[in-house]
């Protein structure tokens, strides 16, 4: 591919390569998409480590995506209730500075709110974080990855001290066994799975165990699949080291010298007799004693988990409980083997390494902690004290904000609030009543978009150039190749513009990324996620580079694809911490109201809310509509077959949906896709259903299970057509 220029996929958090080149204008080469329109070339990059060539259908068609349904200039209007009217950068600018002047002066700076995304590049999350934190003074910020793995930080930080995935994707190819709970791994991460998959059957010795109750494509190929009952994690995990325990597989040595904790632990174990555990998951008892087995038989036992574990109302006791059955096999620091999150964005981590979430600062630092804050309001040149002590609003509570009046502010950008929020229709309410909402986003229209009284039309990936680092802390340089349309900026350029209107001209002076991206990694200065090895003109020139990566002493490869190698946490004493934590359960346990436990998921080609793959033929071929999976048992129970509609309620709205109905599911759980929002089709919304009980650690929602109800519709399906901005979407639509 000539002229090419390599980057990396901006979907999803395994962060594979692409090499992408321009739209050949004649010939053979030719790539065009539905319209005629010729698009970018896109091809896996061989020479990226992470992916080695390997890309999904999402990351093959992200070309197709770039020129459709643009937002192209700032847009205003008074109130909700009006249209849009074009205005100028300046325009647009002034009238955000003001607002955020007089909320300031008339309610103080924590009723200024801004919500972010694992979309943006690092240097997006790092200029946020400035201006909100450092130079207004509220922490404020909070991102979507709040809601996908905000468990997965607090499960490492209060395991092994700081935050940090300490796993390689190598481990992939030299596990024993792959652990893989709450992760529909084949579909969601699906270049991940392709690697551990030719490791599993070119080794017969290799096992698979996945944790699911539905039995999804990752789930097919397992050498052991337990179906548990949703909310039943911690059951299983504790049930599984109560095996390990009795039969005398545990690491005494290890846990003797680099733990902490254990005899508590030990305690609430020894309640979970395999007896019990299986009648309270729904397995066998031979099952979990084989899981078990396996876990002991390996050498190097490796853990993979993404929202399953994370979307819970005890989800921080889950990844810690996984951690422990680590902790006490010594299953960590060494090859194969370790504690793996799967993120679901493509620069979630970039974020939490910028500070990107209302309870963190930059370089893994905690707002809660004085000398943390000490250190960045050194690093930003403010007076002691300007950041605030007080951890910012997650998401969530900005929704309570609104309610209350409390939040008179509200900065979203790159994320769509109005599909992915849980209680959709509390969320929605809170928006209509906020005095004041900013959309920054590339795309238009989305479900968010109306909820806005600014539009702020954003670069995306491929128009500004800036870092991201994918799920194995490798960090890759996208550069910008083509020209943003219209009047489109990068997120960062915009952030760093209204800093300097609001008086900090002298904290924005950065010119370009490289510049935003030399300033953040001196935050990360002998912290656990060093970066100040890495440079925009290393990466250009040496490609990807994984983290640690000092300035100070070069780093072997070996010594960065892992941490904790040396088996010294980054706790005060580096010991890892064993936590103690009996089962909760669901939030929201089936009752003979709601007797059906819903758990939402996604889907092989779709991303998130559809705002990009919605608008991809071939995607929207590969899943045309939103359906309900029901296992056969309780379909006949509730009276309906494959294919006829349902009406699915909760305690906080209902959705109509055609039946799949399919032994893939376990009985007593249904399953909806979450892609579907109001601009794609009609009451199939998954968060209208699902409520905002969060974990009490990560604050992470529990948007993987509710309590529902179905009732039969009885009544044909109907096509119909709706018409967005820029194309024609097919779209189904219940009866009325
Ligand atoms: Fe992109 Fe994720 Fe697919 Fe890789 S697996 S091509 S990062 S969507």
């Amino acid at each position: 591919m000539g002229d090419s220029f390599k980057t990396l996929c901006p979907y999803c958090g395994v962060g594979c390569g692409l090499e992408v080149s321009p739209p050949a204008e004649s010939g053979k080469g030719v790539s065009r998409d539905e319209e005629g329109t010729p698009v970018w070339r896109v091809r896996g990059d061989r020479a990226h480590p992470s992916s080695e060539g390997m890309v999904c259908v999402k990351g093959a068609t992200i070309a197709e995506s770039l020129h459709k349904s643009r937002l192209l200039h700032p847009m205003m209007r008074d109130s909700l209730d009006e249209p849009f009217r074009q205005v100028s950068w300046d325009e647009a600018l002034n009238c955000i500075v003001a607002r955020i002047q007089t909320v300031r002066f008339t309610q103080g700076a924590d009723a200024i709110c801004m919500y972010g995304s694992g979309q943006f590049q690092t240097q997006d999350y790092y200029v946020a974080q400035k201006l909100l934190k450092g130079c207004l003074g509220t922490n404020n910020f909070d991102a979507n990855s709040r809601l996908c793995m905000s468990s997965a930080v607090a499960g490492y930080t209060q395991s092994f001290g700081t935050d940090g995935p300490p796993c390689c994707y190598e481990d992939l190819d030299l596990t024993d066994c792959a652990f893989l709970i709450g992760t529909n791994t084949a579909e969601c991460h699906p270049i991940i799975f392709n690697r551990f998959r030719k490791n599993h059957k070119k080794n017969h010795n290799v096992k698979l165990i996945v944790v699911d109750p539905r039995c999804t494509e990752t789930a097919q190929v397992a050498d052991l699949h337990l179906a548990i009952k949703p909310g039943t994690d911690i059951d299983l995990l504790n049930g599984i080291a109560h095996i390990l325990m009795r039969d005398g597989h545990i690491e005494t040595l290890f846990m003797d010298e680099c733990t902490q904790g254990f005899n508590d632990y030990a305690q609430v174990i020894s309640h979970y007799d395999p007896e019990i555990v299986a009648q309270t998951c729904g397995i066998s008892v031979s099952d979990l004693e084989k899981a078990a087995q396996y876990w002991a038989k390996s050498q190097r036992v490796l853990s993979l988990w993404s929202m399953g574990i994370n979307q819970s109302s005890e989800g921080t006791a889950k990844v810690r409980t996984l951690i422990n059955l680590h902790l006490m096999t010594a299953q960590i620091g060494k090859p194969g083997a370790g504690p793996f999150s799967l993120t679901g964005q493509p620069n979630a981590m970039g974020g939490r390494e910028a500070g990107g979430l209302s309870h963190i600062l930059p370089g893994y630092r905690l707002v809660k902690n004085p000398v943390h804050r000490a250190e960045v309001e050194e690093l930003w040149g403010l007076p002691p004290g300007r950041i605030s002590a007080k951890p910012g609003l997650t998401v969530w509570d900005m929704i309570l904000g609104l309610e209350t009046g409390d939040v008179g502010f509200v900065w979203i950008s790159a994320t769509n609030p109005v599909v992915s929020m849980p209680d959709l229709e509390r969320t929605k309410a809170a928006l209509l009543r906020s005095p004041f909402t900013v959309y920054q986003d590339a795309y238009y229209p989305t479900e968010t978009a109306e909820f806005a009284h600014v539009l702020l039309p954003a670069a995306q990936w491929s128009e500004k150039t800036g870092m991201m680092t994918n799920s194995e802390r490798r960090v890759t340089l996208c550069p910008q190749f083509r020209q943003p349309p219209g009047e489109a900026r990068p997120d960062w350029e915009v952030f760093a513009e209204v800093g300097r209107r609001l008086g900090f001209a002298d904290r924005f002076k950065f010119t370009d990324a490289a510049q935003v991206f030399a300033e953040f990694t001196e935050f990360t200065r002998d912290r656990p996620c060093d970066q100040t090895g890495i440079t925009y003109e290393r990466l250009s020139q040496e490609g990807p580079l994984q983290w640690p990566c000092s300035d100070k002493n070069i780093h072997s490869p070996d010594e960065t694809s892992r941490l904790y190698t040396d088996l010294h946490f980054n706790t005060p004493d580096g010991r890892a911490r064993f936590a103690a934590y009996h089962s909760r359960g669901l939030a929201e346990p089936p009752d003979p109201n709601y007797p059906f436990v819903l758990t939402v998921g996604r889907l092989y080609g779709h991303w998130h809310t559809q705002t990009r793959t919605g608008r991809i033929a071939k995607i929207q071929k590969m899943h045309p509509a939103p359906f309900i999976e029901v296992h056969p048992r309780d379909a006949k129970t509730v009276g309906i077959a494959d294919g006829e509609w349902v009406e699915v309620r909760s305690r906080r709205g209902k959705l109509r949906l055609p039946a799949v109905v399919t032994k893939n599911i376990a009985p007593g759980t249904v399953f909806v896709p979450m892609h579907w929002g109001a601009l794609w089709a009609d009451d199939a919304e998954a968060n209208v259903l699902t409520h905002a009980e969060a974990c009490p650690d990560s604050k992470q929602p529990e948007l993987k299970a509710c309590a529902v109800q179905l009732v039969p519709l009885k009544t044909a399906a109907v096509q119909s057509t709706s018409t967005d901005s820029q194309m024609e979407l097919t779209v189904l639509k219940t009866p009325s």
